[in-house]
């Protein structure tokens, strides 16, 4: 299983990194042991004092393919959950200054949060709303209409590059309203009404 990422697919967040607006998506991956395990808290990892949450829808894909078709690609995922991309914000801007990867900011153990997975026809892709809650203040209120590549696009980009299999996840990108997590934090996603999952922070 491979966990595929998009960047900056929210013009707002783009905007509040000083990020450009990409005219290609913007690709990453995190390893299969970045998944943090379910009910576990999350451990703000020692080389960084900067960690940031990142809640994001996330496509399962139920058929692999390559090269697919962006009027295909629904036809390659029937389940959505949430996740939350968690990164080390300092190492990935020291990286990002230096041209380098990012992976050591965003594929490190436990950085990869998911919730359980819903049929996608359970809900209107196009115009579905979700929210992370810290400490019970709302941080992140996302839209997935305002998403800059839709579903559809990032599985024909991606598909081109790298074969797709069943059980592969993709992170779609993180609206604005990224921030900081402390020791003690505790965090809640809704995907619309839905609470689907909590997690402490240590
Ligand atoms: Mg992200």
């Amino acid at each position: 299983m491979k966990i595929i990422c998009i960047g900056r697919n929210y013009a707002e967040h783009a905007n509040e990194l000083g990020n450009k607006i990409p005219e290609s998506p913007v690709i990453f991956m995190k390893p299969d042991t970045a998944v943090l395990k379910k009910n576990s808290d999350f451990y703000i990892p020692e080389f960084s004092n900067d960690v940031h949450y990142e809640l994001e829808v996330v496509l399962k894909i139920s058929k692999g393919g390559k090269y697919i078709q962006p009027e295909n690609a629904g036809k390659h995922f029937e389940e959505i959950g949430l996740g939350i991309d968690f990164t080390a914000r300092d190492l990935q801007t020291k990286l990002k200054s230096k041209g380098l990867p990012w992976e050591l900011a965003k594929g490190f153990d436990g950085s990869a949060v998911l919730s359980d997975f819903f049929p996608k026809s359970d809900f209107d892709l196009k115009n579905l709303n979700f929210s992370l809650i810290k400490n019970k203040e709302k941080v992140q209120d996302g839209n997935t209409s305002l998403m800059i590549f839709p579903p559809e696009e990032i599985i024909a980009f991606v598909s081109q590059f790298f074969t797709l299999r069943v059980g592969d996840l993709i992170f779609t990108g993180t609206p604005k309203g990224v921030g900081k997590v402390d020791e003690n934090d505790f965090l809640e996603a809704f995907l619309e009404e839905k609470k689907v999952f909590d997690l402490r922070i240590q």
